[in-house]
């Protein structure tokens, strides 16, 4: 099944048209538009074929062998291949592939290791901190008590000396390593000795670079940390969900934290694309594919950097950059609003230095459609111009158009 079979399914248009011109009008935006928010990506026809498939009728609460409803032999078969591939993809002794969402499986690490009330050290959220990371507005930041630590000013780089510093002086009951902005590896063997320092759980929440560490890209955090957390549709181009790894001495744990603790049936159809989509990763295609983000993601950066935008660490380990388009006399928000207008879609974010608000990109989207470092330099370049008003605003949309045309995401 085709994704082009799956939109134009003649039983949608006929009973739907409605719905059906919503989906046609999507598939048509993210065609014509660049694709540069760094969560996104485009999953392969196969792990759309599982999401729409009926497994989406089977309710499963409950692990394979051991489930609250009849009927689960095939969804159990499913949900064990996923898990198998989850822990060959990533060398973890254990795997649940089951959590909703990245905030899902962040929720059930801390439900498998914390009490409320507990010290939690996590990267600040004017760094990069992810809402779970204790928001005030998230559960996290009401139920814990979360210390947060920071990046350098100067070099936008996680301030390790603060972070021994504080962990010193509070004691946490778990560390959190990950962010949702920070273009650098992260330095797991340092938070490792740290936690162990002042006996705290290491959780390492790898959302966004865990398809970099599929595809041998990035350092795993599964040696290091006690619960890693992660998507499943950012670099890993899976669908959307979450998982979380560990060690069998936490296995028990996690399993009870996800279900019934947080969570309730499982959504089996989620379950089989997650097992697709580990399936793909495991390919040298995919280790290729994930080479090929940073590459992109390298040559974006040094050409923003050479249009005069102030990239943050001065580039990028990662599929991620965030920069201050400030230089080129726009704001975050205005540059992000102008490029909208000319189908360049990314996000605003918080910049280390103070209250900017800068711009972060990511490559995972548009390697994906094929493109390469020639076509991430004529991408600054647009980017640049855009932001400085040069050029009638229609013209940077109709350059959009023809480069997007270019590169298909899905063959029609
Ligand atoms: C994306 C992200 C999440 C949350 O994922 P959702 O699926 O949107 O809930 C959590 N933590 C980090 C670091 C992320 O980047």
């Amino acid at each position: 099944m085709s994704v082009t079979h799956t939109l134009e399914a003649d039983v949608l248009r006929r009973q739907d048209p409605q719905l059906a011109d919503i989906l046609h009008g999507e598939l048509d935006r993210q065609s014509t538009t660049l694709q540069l928010i760094a969560a996104e990506n485009f999953t392969s026809p196969a792990v759309l074929a599982a999401l729409g498939s009926p497994l989406a009728n089977k309710y499963a609460e409950g692990y394979p062998g051991s489930r609250y409803h009849g009927g689960c032999e095939m969804v159990d078969v499913a949900e064990r291949l996923a898990v198998d591939r989850a822990k060959d993809l990533f060398g973890a002794e254990h795997a649940n592939v089951q959590s909703h969402s990245g905030s899902s499986a962040v929720l059930a690490a801390y439900a498998a290791l914390l009490r409320p009330g507990d010290t939690v050290l996590a990267l600040g959220l004017p760094y990069g901190g992810h809402l779970t990371h204790g928001s005030p507005a998230n559960f996290s930041g009401r139920w814990f008590d979360f210390v947060p630590y920071g990046v350098d000013a100067e070099t936008g780089l996680i301030d390790h000396d603060q972070v021994r510093t504080l962990a010193r002086t509070h004691r946490p009951k778990a560390i959190v390593c990950g962010s949702i902005a920070y273009p650098r590896h992260i330095d797991h063997a340092f938070f490792r000795e740290v936690a162990d320092e002042v006996g705290a759980y290491l959780i390492a929440d790898a959302a966004h670079p865990i398809g970099l560490v599929a595809g041998g890209a990035a350092p795993s955090p599964v040696p290091y940390a006690d619960i890693v957390c992660a998507t499943t549709h950012k670099v890993l181009r899976g669908p959307r969900g979450g998982m979380l790894l560990c060690g069998s001495d936490l296995a028990e744990r996690v399993d009870r934290a996800v279900f019934p603790f947080t969570q309730g049936g499982a959504q089996m159809h989620t379950v089989a694309a997650k097992a697709v989509a580990f399936g793909e990763a495991a390919t040298p295609a995919f280790a290729a594919y994930a080479h090929q983000v940073v590459a992109n993601a390298r040559t974006l950066a040094a050409g923003l950097a050479a249009q005069g935008l102030v990239v943050t660490t001065g580039g990028t380990d990662t599929h991620l950059i965030t920069a201050d388009p400030s230089p080129l006399g726009v704001d975050g928000r205005t540059a992000r609003l102008r490029l909208a207008a000319a189908g360049v879609v990314l996000d605003c974010c918080a910049l280390p230095h103070g209250d900017v608000r800068g711009l972060r990109l990511g490559t995972a989207a548009v390697t994906t459609q094929g493109m390469g470092e020639e076509e991430m330099v004529r991408v600054a370049a647009l980017i640049a111009r855009v932001l400085r008003g040069e050029g009638e605003s229609h013209t940077a949309r109709e350059e959009v158009r023809e480069l997007a045309g270019g590169f298909p995401p899905y063959p029609r």
